[in-house]
């Protein structure tokens, strides 16, 4: 299945409805088309606004939300992102298109490859995909413009804060793994961190270390 014309108006349509109105973000939201990153029997519902099954147990993200937090990010052409949480690859892919360079952790190997064989066919050439456990960060490459986690935490994970550049943002879902969580944006400033409340979510919990698959 595809994006055409009638889809795309609907599924920007869902996003405005949902408060996604950044102009980049949709634009770039328009370009990277879901159905790429759906597989099998759930294709057919790539374009509704709703989390996905794929591969490993995990899921893709409802657009809404990847939207929302591509937002609150508020990426700037130069910037250096870190995501942990790869999953299928789709916000990776948008934020490739606003960002220079988009680093991206998943703890599962079979997703990290099945990313990395999409962002090549797509030609997302600015994506480096790595596999690990993403809560630790990668301090090789810090510090990061901005960083989001696409896993819920009880708690923002301190090497990811500590891998933050002062006036960057980080944009995260955290609380218990088995309830509703919050999704906060954090603004490191000179004086100490800064904490903004977005929305009720509920994603899976970050886990540590590597996956078995
Ligand atoms: N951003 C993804 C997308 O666009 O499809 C959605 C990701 S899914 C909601 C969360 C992902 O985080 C899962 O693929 C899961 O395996 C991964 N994850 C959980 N804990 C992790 C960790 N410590 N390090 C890296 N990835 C982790």
């Amino acid at each position: 299945m595809t994006m055409d014309a009638e889809r795309t108006m609907q599924f920007l349509f869902a996003l405005r409805s949902k408060g996604v109105t950044d102009k980049r973000v949709l634009e770039a939201m328009e370009k990277i088309d879901r159905g790429e990153f759906v597989r099998g029997h759930f294709a057919e519902r790539a374009y509704d606004d709703l989390p996905l099954p794929i591969a490993c147990g995990q899921t893709i993200s409802q657009p809404g939300i990847v939207g929302l937090m591509t937002q609150a990010l508020n990426v700037q052409p130069r910037d250096k992102v870190l995501e942990v949480g790869t999953g299928s690859g789709y916000q990776a892919a948008i934020l490739s298109l606003l960002a220079r360079r988009v680093y991206t952790i998943e703890r599962h190997r079979t997703l990290v490859a099945e990313a990395r064989a999409l962002f090549d066919r797509l030609s997302l050439s600015n994506i480096t995909t790595i596999a690990g456990d993403g809560s630790f960060g990668l301090p090789d490459q810090s510090p990061f413009d901005r960083i989001v986690v696409t896993a819920a935490a009880e708690d923002p994970p301190g090497p990811l804060l500590a891998q933050l550049r002062v006036g960057g943002i980080m944009v995260l879902p955290v609380g218990q793994s088995d309830a509703v969580q919050s999704l906060i944006k954090v603004t490191k400033t000179e004086s100490g961190l800064e904490y903004d409340e977005l929305a009720p979510v509920r994603f899976v919990p970050l886990i540590e270390g590597l996956g078995q698959d």
